[in-house]
């Protein structure tokens, strides 16, 4: 009888201790259920319209950039969004950020390593998927405040998934600034320049390689292009930005 089971176990059984779906609350194996993963999965959502590679808005038909983008090309590489920022995702991030549920980062990540594969197969040339990732970090203050930085939560299961490195002290933010959520995304960037910093040690881990720069929402963009700004000057050959979820343009609803 042991040696059935072995040779079982030898043939890829999942002995993970099943859980409960964060979203539909079925049993699974993972932090999503397969289901949840192929209904929520940005290339599987029916009728979905592609996303622009520059910010991560959805694109009107035909296009292959938004007029944003077409105007003024994003200095960092594509943009990787998994979800739109809206139901059931805001409830979720919402506990995420600000509700002491670091934990949730292992379903997000399940989605965003979805995307992020499903656009490597997507593209012929496989080395351009980045192989080091960064998140986007917060001032000492903010995480003294919040306890964790939920970005680098993100970027730690994604790492593990994706079996690449990451880490969590290459970029930093020594300057702290009081909320921006009402701003514009030109206000927003003119407030941000200079708050992020490559560290010291970060240095040489960051030259001359391709870059993930991991967050959990894109709001304007603003914050993510200027660290990807940063990490660049600090001569990094590549930076993609990769977001778990991007709030829909004013005049457009999720898809
Ligand atoms: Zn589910
Ligand atoms: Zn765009």
């Amino acid at each position: 009888m042991w040696g059935d089971l072995c040779k079982r176990v030898g043939r890829g059984w999942d002995l993970r201790p099943p859980r409960r779906c964060l979203l539909c609350c079925a049993w699974a194996r993972q932090a999503l259920c397969e289901a949840c993963l192929r209904l929520h999965g940005d290339g599987h959502v029916p009728g979905a319209r592609p996303r622009c590679p520059g910010c991560g808005l959805r694109l009107a038909l035909g296009v292959s950039r938004c007029a944003g983008c077409e105007r003024e090309p994003p200095a960092h590489g594509r943009v990787q969004v998994a979800v739109d920022y809206a139901h059931p995702w805001d409830r979720v991030m919402l506990e995420f950020k600000f509700g002491a549920r670091p934990e949730h980062a292992a379903a997000l990540a399940l989605l965003m390593a979805q995307g992020v594969r499903q656009q490597a197969a997507a593209e012929p040339d496989q080395a351009a998927l980045p192989t080091r990732l960064v998140p986007v970090p917060l001032s000492r203050e903010r995480l003294a405040q919040r306890g964790y930085n939920q970005a680098w939560e993100l970027t730690r299961q994604l790492a593990r998934q994706l079996g690449v490195n990451a880490r969590a002290d290459a970029l930093t933010r020594p300057v702290h600034l009081a909320g921006q959520a009402e701003q514009d995304r030109p206000t927003r960037l003119k407030r941000l320049r200079g708050v992020f910093q490559v560290s010291a040690s970060g240095r040489a881990w960051v030259a001359g390689h391709r870059l993930g720069l991991v967050d959990d929402v894109l709001t304007t963009g603003a914050t993510a292009a200027e660290a990807a700004r940063t990490l660049m000057a600090a001569g990094a050959a590549e930076v993609q930005v990769w977001a778990f979820a991007r709030t829909p343009a004013p005049e457009e609803g999720p898809s």
